[in-house]
């Protein structure tokens, strides 16, 4: 069992945003969770990566409880999400975002992230070098010195999921992550979700392009009004009643 999602619940004030779910991700895989809007599905990332803590239930990666981990011990296991577009630094080129990116969200705090010591000084050695290898895997290298403010929103998607992979995670998760881009865009990212799947990296992914999740995912999660409906293969999901009903439409 690789990452085990038990009986997770989370309210907020009178809103049950997340459930009673219980999912398993499946290593190596990619993995999809959809829903209509406001089903609960980023707030269930949100639980996993130590975003929120659940209100009740427990989360298990490799056997190990990190329900209640902070969200920086977590991605220290290496699990990772992407970060919305709009927590890119605007004025900085990409490689300056990729590299300050890494450092902010693995250190606890903002002194740890300014002050650094020697051996730090060595390790910023290392997420350059780390960085320049992750801009070439999401293609972007020839854009490394680019202001992030002068690059198209597509390209900016690969910016976050260059954020990501620096981490060196084992598991990424990507909330909608070709919200935004306009469809002929949206090929490049599967084919580079598909890429990071091949390199051994597990997925877990939102996403809205119905066409698209069928296509890419092994697995598919549905939520609705923060309850799991339905799970299985695109072609369980497909034909599922209950899915039809509430998602798919017909
Ligand atoms: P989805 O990603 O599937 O669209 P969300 O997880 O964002 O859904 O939201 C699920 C429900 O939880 C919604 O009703 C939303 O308004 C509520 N919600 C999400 N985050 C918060 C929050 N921080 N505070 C209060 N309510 C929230
Ligand atoms: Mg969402």
């Amino acid at each position: 069992m690789y990452l085990v999602v038990e009986k997770l619940s989370k309210q907020f004030g009178g809103i049950l945003a997340v459930q009673n779910v219980d999912f398993t991700i499946e290593k190596g895989k990619i993995n999809a969770i959809i829903g209509p809007n406001g089903a609960g599905k980023s707030t269930f990332f949100n639980l996993i990566s130590g975003v929120y803590k659940p209100t009740s239930g427990r989360i298990l990666f490799k056997g190990k409880d990190i329900t209640r981990l902070p969200a920086n011990k977590i991605a220290e296991l290496g699990v990772a999400r992407t970060f919305q577009t709009t927590h890119l630094f605007e004025n900085s080129s990409v490689f300056e975002n990729v590299v300050v990116g890494h450092r902010l969200r693995t250190k606890s705090n903002l002194f740890d992230a300014i002050f650094r010591t020697k051996r730090e000084i060595m390790e910023e050695e290392q997420a350059k070098e780390k960085a320049l290898e992750v801009l070439q895997f999401v293609g972007l290298t020839r854009l490394a010195d680019r202001k992030v403010a002068n690059i198209s929103q597509e390209e900016k998607k690969r910016v976050a999921f260059a954020l990501a992979l620096a981490t060196e995670p084992e598991i990424v998760f990507l909330d909608e992550p070709t919200a935004g881009i306009n469809p002929d865009e949206t090929e490049g990212l599967s084919e580079l979700i598909i890429k990071m799947a091949r390199q051994g990296i597990t997925i877990c992914l939102i996403e809205h392009k119905i066409k698209m999740i069928m296509s890419l995912a092994d697995k598919i999660m549905v939520l609705n009004y923060g309850e799991k409906i339905a799970e299985g293969t695109p072609e369980e999901i497909n034909r599922n009643e209950k899915v039809i009903k509430a998602y798919l439409g017909g």
